[in-house]
């Protein structure tokens, strides 16, 4: 499943692309992705030109000169290309989506399992939207600070590694990255999430280390997504249940718990 690692990554792809493009022709081969298209969708997209390319969450947003804000969600299985010339190369049956540019490009959405979806929303409006109005600060953002994270916490009796995963709280965030980010912070899943935070949630030390652990295991993700070279070998815990704890002298072997649903990787020793 794409996290907000794979999504920066697309987004960095697809916006010299389409960036200042206009929108010369959209095909839709079915109805619906993992709900139905918006009304009249191939028409309020064509003719128009994409201004900007942000992401927010795992969320793409494409703003439009229609003033509406092409919202996109790459869900289980979701990914574009990019076809550069006329001749498109033969259809996937899994393309659902071509949009075709004044360029010549064409920008393909393939989505096997199609829990993806398109909307269109407008472009003003989209701070009072249902998911994406809800969302904390984006993890990667100069807003998202040890004092901001700690203020969230400040007396919540949930385990921080649940705090983490709740989009209120911190936007983007998946089981993975969370799970990476509290090893390298030496901080067990386990606890509450209010140990980061004073009784007046200023921020304690642990969350003066979360915050740029957060950041770096993401900011790593996307350099290596942005790489296809380098694989492998690239997770201190998650997954390596029974394996032994990667930080340089900790002799902790990692455990795997299951909390809120999801599984919890962690090193007993080194992790507090
Ligand atoms: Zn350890």
């Amino acid at each position: 499943m794409p996290e907000l690692p794979e999504v920066e990554t697309v987004r960095r792809r697809l916006a010299p692309v389409l960036v200042g493009e206009r929108i010369a022709e959209v095909v839709l081969r079915r109805a619906d992705l993992r709900g139905p298209f918006p009304v009249d969708f191939a028409a309020r997209l064509t003719g128009h030109t994409v201004l900007e390319l942000h992401r927010r969450a795992k969320h793409l947003l494409a703003d439009l000169s229609s003033r509406e804000t092409l919202l996109m969600h790459l869900g289980m299985s979701g990914d574009f290309r990019v076809e550069p010339g006329d001749a498109l190369s033969p259809l996937d049956k899994h393309d659902h989506v071509i949009l075709r540019l004044a360029s010549g490009a064409a920008v393909i959405f393939n989505d096997p399992r199609r829990f993806g979806s398109m909307d269109l929303v407008a472009t003003d409006a989209l701070g009072e939207h249902p998911v994406l109005g809800a969302l904390g600060p984006e993890p990667l953002s100069a807003s998202f600070t040890p004092a901001v994270l700690a203020r969230a916490c400040r007396g919540r009796k949930t385990a921080i590694k649940v705090a983490l995963l709740d989009q209120r709280i911190v936007a983007g965030l998946g089981n993975i990255y969370v799970v990476e980010a509290l090893h390298r912070a030496r901080l067990t899943p386990l606890r509450r999430a209010a140990v980061i935070a004073t009784a007046t949630g200023a921020p304690r030390p642990a969350a003066l280390r979360l915050v740029p652990a957060i950041k770096q295991v993401l900011a790593e993700a996307i350099e290596r997504a942005g790489n296809a070279s380098y694989r492998g070998g690239r997770f201190r815990v998650y997954d390596r249940e029974g394996q032994p704890c990667r930080r340089p002298r900790c002799t902790g072997t990692i455990r795997r718990r299951t909390q809120a649903g999801r599984s919890t990787f962690y090193c007993p020793v080194c992790q507090r």
